[in-house]
């Protein structure tokens, strides 16, 4: 998607450990134009396949995918990342390593938000090493769901998440794919 990519090359910070900053428009303030726009394109890459619920995880991936299930007339439900102190067995849960954070997350999903019946869409706001979207994946199968796409704002290619998605044998498209942080700063993208 070109506005994004145009908005990387704008706004985008290199951090150390091939970490991208991105709050001006995403991580931190959002860019609901910018947004609206993402959603629009996952509905073109993904509105053939029948989905009935989008999945994401809080924070970052809310604005994405709701702008997404907004273009598809489909509920869009986030995994909250806090552990709930009331009795878990009515949510689906998963361990998730944050790569930006260096630490280890539970998610979970109300049962009561997820049925057998669904086709799911993933929405992730980044894919770097594939952890977050590999724990949404452990909680569709523990739900017996379908995981039908797997839509990213932001890859990085340069790291393993994609392979890791790639065993899931399911749709997999990234807005933005970028190939290189380097040092001075500068965002390559793959062509
Ligand atoms: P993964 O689970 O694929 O290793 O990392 C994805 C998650 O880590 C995303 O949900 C995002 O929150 C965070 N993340 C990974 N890489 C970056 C990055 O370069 N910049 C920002 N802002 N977040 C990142």
């Amino acid at each position: 998607l070109k506005l994004l990519e145009d908005k990387i090359k704008k706004e985008g910070i290199v951090l150390p450990n091939n970490v991208l900053k991105v709050d001006s428009f995403l991580n931190h303030q959002v860019d609901p134009k910018l947004m609206y726009e993402v959603g629009k394109e996952f509905k073109r890459l993904f509105g053939d396949l029948g989905v009935t619920k989008i999945l994401t995880v809080e924070s970052s991936g809310i604005a994405p995918a709701v702008m997404a299930g907004l273009a598809m007339d489909v509920p869009v439900v986030f995994a909250r990342k806090h552990k709930s102190l009331t009795l878990t067995d009515d949510m689906f849960t998963a361990d998730v390593y944050s790569y930006t954070k260096q630490t280890s997350n539970t998610i979970s999903i109300a049962k009561r938000f997820i049925n057998d019946q669904d086709k799911i869409l993933i929405i992730d706001d980044f894919l770097a090493n594939g952890q977050a979207v590999s724990g949404l994946f452990d909680i569709a199968d523990a739900a017996k769901i379908d995981v039908v796409g797997v839509g990213i704002v932001i890859e990085k290619t340069f790291q393993k998440g994609r392979k890791l998605i790639e065993q899931h044998n399911v749709r997999l498209e990234a807005l933005a794919r970028i190939s290189k942080l380097t040092d001075d700063g500068q965002v390559e993208f793959e062509n």
